[in-house]
């Protein structure tokens, strides 16, 4: 039987650290002086990177030379990041990382056979120190990336990157012959909405357009502002089809539910152009061109329409 999850708080105030090692000098000393081999070596080897997953690699294999287990998990829920290596079941010890300024999230050990003992948790707790300042430095960087691609008022990804995304999934449907769409669309007479009700509401509205259009598709990660009321939506395994089917379902849920700010009520429709990779596009330049081809069809035939090009 697996013992139950041991929850520590690790708080990182140095001096309470030190006290708590400290605690138990009988250790053996050829123990005592490897570990402090190793923090020395962690300090150096965990600041050759500055990427979450590089950074926990190396950890697990450097720890795994003193304590043997079988796998480590980590999670920081705050950024919505989870990495896990080798096997993360039977026995286990978890860590809540703790420093005066931030949480930095939870990390746990995993061993099948036997159990951690007293000794081993005291290495892994002095171990994971040398984590810290690289982790949150890592949580940084993680954080300033995500924040270079992301749209700051709808919290939709940018135009650089739904660029990058797009042709890495074009590349890899077309080389594995899976179904992949595009849906762009539009709002329909929007510069009315900033005169009638000002540009608070108008931005109200794109900041919930955005909420909408991220809980009907899939994946929340997929949606993007290509420009001031424009949107694209990457649709992974997805025939022209069933993204129409969302589009439809899209404007069926703005029609029923008006927006609502400052007492005002903002009806809103969409118009939207969808495309389907096939051979005859060369870049994914192409397939978003084709799809923005579509959208400017459905503005030309009176907006609030959905319609579908796949091929000149
Ligand atoms: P159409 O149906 O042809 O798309 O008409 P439209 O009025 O939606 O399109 P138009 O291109 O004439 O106007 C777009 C408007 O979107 C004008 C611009 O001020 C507004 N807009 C762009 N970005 C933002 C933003 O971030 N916030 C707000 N409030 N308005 C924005
Ligand atoms: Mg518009
Ligand atoms: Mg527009």
């Amino acid at each position: 039987m697996p013992a139950p999850m041991t929850a520590r708080i690790l708080d990182f105030d140095t001096t309470k650290l030190t006290s708590a090692y400290s605690r138990n000098p009988s250790k053996k000393t050829d123990t005592r002086s490897s570990v402090s081999r190793l923090i020395t070596r962690l300090s150096t080897v965990l600041q050759t990177s500055i990427e979450l997953a590089e950074i926990l690699h190396i950890f697990n294999d450097e720890v795994r030379q003193i304590v043997p287990f079988d796998g480590i998990a980590y999670q920081h829920q705050a950024s919505r990041y989870e990495y896990s290596i080798g096997k993360t079941n039977g026995h286990s010890t978890s860590y809540r990382l703790q420093t005066p300024d931030d949480f930095l999230g939870e990390l746990s050990f995993h061993r099948n056979k036997t159990r951690f003992t007293e000794a081993e948790l005291e290495t892994i707790e002095r171990l994971i120190v040398s984590l810290i300042y690289p982790l949150r430095n890592g949580l940084r960087y993680q954080e300033a990336v995500k924040s270079a691609l992301t749209d700051a008022l709808t919290g939709a990804g940018n135009r650089i990157s739904m660029e990058n995304v797009m042709a890495r999934e074009f590349d890899l449907a077309s080389r594995y012959h899976q179904p992949l769409s595009i849906l762009m669309l539009d709002l329909d007479y929007f510069k009315n909405v900033n005169d009638q009700h000002g540009h608070a509401t108008g931005d109200y509205v794109l900041k919930s357009v955005v909420h909408s259009l991220q809980a009907a598709s899939r994946c929340a990660d997929m949606t993007f502002r290509y420009g001031g009321e424009e949107f694209g939506i990457l649709l992974l395994d997805t025939t022209t089809e069933m993204a129409l089917s969302l589009a439809e379902n899209l404007s069926k849920e703005l029609a029923s539910t008006p927006m609502i700010h400052d007492k005002q009520e903002i009806k809103i429709t969409l118009s939207f152009g969808i495309t389907q990779i096939n051979e005859s596009f060369k870049s994914h330049d192409q397939w978003i061109d084709m799809a923005d081809k579509a959208l400017y069809q459905s503005k030309q035939n009176g907006r609030n329409q959905a319609t579908i090009i796949n091929c000149d």
